[in-house]
């Protein structure tokens, strides 16, 4: 039971589809395990193309904290030890002369310092950032001379901003740009107090009283402004400030990254506005479908760095350690193909469509072969059981089948019956009309034959023009019936020939039957039914005999 099971899942043509299976999935699994290890590298090159440009940027961008940190230490010492200089105190006195007039510019020394721009003491009481009642006003303004000098000098830096400022919350500003006309002096000093790089270093608006960035429009084009906030004894006097334009910031972002560095790399503010792009030509940059620009702000919110799939474009991260943003770089497909990764990919594509193209052509032919030979077993098989002429089992078909229904009667006790056949005068048939036309009765008389049994029972040509039928579970008498029934059915055919020619033939009958044990076998019942079937021919042909007594008269 259980071989057969197993032959039975033998099946070569299974076999062959599950081994080719096996290898095309092996195969598809082994490419996308290069294709996820390419991936990683990928990406971690990417993210150190970023890093690398992002160090350089931040380099560069460090130099204006720094010198932000340097201007504010200044003031705050200047504020806590001023120097005792009759022009600074001359200033306080110029100021109180001043203060009340809308607008006044105090100029000390030109060459050396910046001038004091400022507004009137009723501008200062109407705005609730704004006071003069506070008791370091002196020092401050001093301190703010003191920086003057300082401030003058941040051009010669490497990245020099367009200006530096103070801008005190008592009514007054120093710039590095040239002194306003004093009728400008309100509408500016009202501008910067509304500015954000003002107005959020506030106490309330920058906790860590650290150095904060801002993007805005300013008077000529696109600012990126870092201020600093000036604290004296836990007061906010003021706010220091650099402002870069746009363009150097871009210029920078530019210098920091090398030739052979694809991409685009873009400048996001804190509020993720894009400030600059570095494009390598004056193309408009990449902008993000509203879906991706969200997914990348979820992304950037959580991680300082990190990288993503936008559709086809690779984008990677990195916060900048010196600068409120983040700097973004943009690998599009197209850009990723031509590169070393690129190639290898296509590479690593290519060799798979190959191998599963050759894999698959080869299991097709293995296939067909398998199919065919499988067919040729079954023809060959059939073949060796069957007779081609009638499609009847041969003799040695009938005998399998006959060992399966004996061992079936001995389990049962039912008896066995067999029936020899054998028919009259065939020879003349052949004699008279050929050998061909022979073929064809014999062809005709298995069919009859195999049409009057049941669906249990079996029959065999056993010899020119004899054929045996075995029955299961069948008496005596109803394998005599049946038998009877067979002669008659062949007695009665008229069988055409070729030519139009018919011919009518007859058979002689032999019927033994018995449960079958260590004694009687089917070779038994078969030598008796052959012996009952002799009795029928020399008893004139053309009837049954069913028994070896003489007065069993043969029925016709
Ligand atoms: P009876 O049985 O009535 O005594 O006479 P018979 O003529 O049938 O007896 P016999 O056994 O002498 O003849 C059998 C003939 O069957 C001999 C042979 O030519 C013919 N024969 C055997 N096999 C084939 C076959 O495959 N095709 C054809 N056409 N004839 C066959
Ligand atoms: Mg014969
Ligand atoms: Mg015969």
């Amino acid at each position: 039971m259980l071989l057969k099971k197993l032959r039975h899942s033998f099946d070569p043509a299974r076999i062959v589809n599950l081994c080719f299976a096996f290898v095309l999935i092996s195969s598809t699994l082994l490419t996308w395990r290069e294709a996820v290890v390419l991936e990683d590298a990928y990406a971690a090159s990417q993210q150190t193309t970023l890093d690398k440009a992002a160090s350089a940027l931040d380099r560069q961008l460090q130099t204006g904290v720094n010198l932000l940190l340097f201007y504010r230490n200044s003031m705050q010492t200047a504020m806590q030890t001023p120097l005792a200089f009759d022009v600074l105190n001359n200033v306080q006195h110029d100021f109180s002369t001043v203060r009340q007039q809308p607008f006044w510019q105090i100029d000390v020394d030109a060459r050396r310092t910046l001038a004091l721009n400022g507004v009137g003491d009723d501008f200062v009481r109407r705005h609730p950032l704004l006071s003069r009642d506070i008791p370091a006003l002196n020092y401050e303004m001093t301190a703010a001379l003191e920086m003057g000098y300082m401030m003058r000098l941040s051009s010669v830096y490497p990245v020099a901003p367009e200006r530096a400022m103070y801008v005190s919350r008592a009514g007054y500003f120093l710039s590095t740009s040239a002194p306003p006309d004093t009728d400008d002096i309100v509408a500016r000093y009202q501008r910067i107090i509304n500015s954000s790089w003002f107005s959020g270093q506030s106490q309330h608006n920058n906790h860590e009283r650290n150095v904060r960035w801002f993007s805005h429009t300013g008077d000529k084009g696109a600012y990126v402004t870092a201020s600093i906030p000036l604290d004296h004894q836990d007061y906010w006097y003021g706010t220091i400030a650099l402002q870069f334009p746009v363009v150097l910031l871009k210029k920078q972002l530019e210098d920091s990254l090398t030739d052979e560095d694809q991409g685009e790399y873009q400048l996001y503010d804190s509020e993720f506005r894009l400030i600059t792009a570095s494009t390598n030509n004056d193309a408009a940059p990449e902008a993000f479908s509203e879906a991706d620009r969200h997914e990348l702000l979820q992304a950037v919110a959580h991680e300082t760095t990190g990288n993503l799939h936008l559709g086809s474009q690779f984008v990677s991260w990195q916060n900048l350690r010196h600068f409120d943003g983040v700097l973004i770089r943009i690998h599009s497909l197209s850009a990723g193909l031509d590169g070393d990764f690129g190639t290898i990919s296509i590479v690593i594509a290519l060799l798979w469509l190959l191998f599963t193209t050759m894999v698959l052509l080869s299991w097709m032919v293995i296939r067909r072969m398998v199919r065919n030979m499988y067919q040729m077993q079954n023809s060959l098989r059939w073949q060796a059981w069957h007779d081609p002429l009638t499609r009847l089992s041969n003799r040695g078909g009938l005998f399998e089948q006959a060992k399966k229904l004996t061992a079936q009667s001995q389990q049962t006790g039912e008896p066995l019956s067999v029936i020899q056949i054998d028919l009259d005068h065939f020879k003349q048939v052949n004699d008279r009309h050929g050998h061909q036309a022979g073929d064809r009765v014999l062809a005709h008389v298995a069919r009859l034959i195999e049409n009057t049994l049941g669906s249990a029972d079996a029959a065999g040509r056993v010899g020119g023009e004899e054929f045996c039928v075995i029955l299961p579970d069948s008496t005596l008498a109803q394998a005599k019936a049946l038998a009877e029934r067979i002669r008659a059915r062949i007695a009665a055919k008229e069988i055409l020939l070729p030519k139009g020619r018919t011919l009518r033939m007859t058979a002689s009958l032999g019927v033994s039957s018995g449960v079958a044990d260590e004694m009687t076998n089917f070779e038994m019942l078969q030598s008796i039914a052959d012996n009952r079937l002799y009795r029928a021919k020399r008893s004139g042909r053309n009837q049954v005999c069913a028994s070896d007594e003489d007065q069993d008269s043969p029925s016709q």
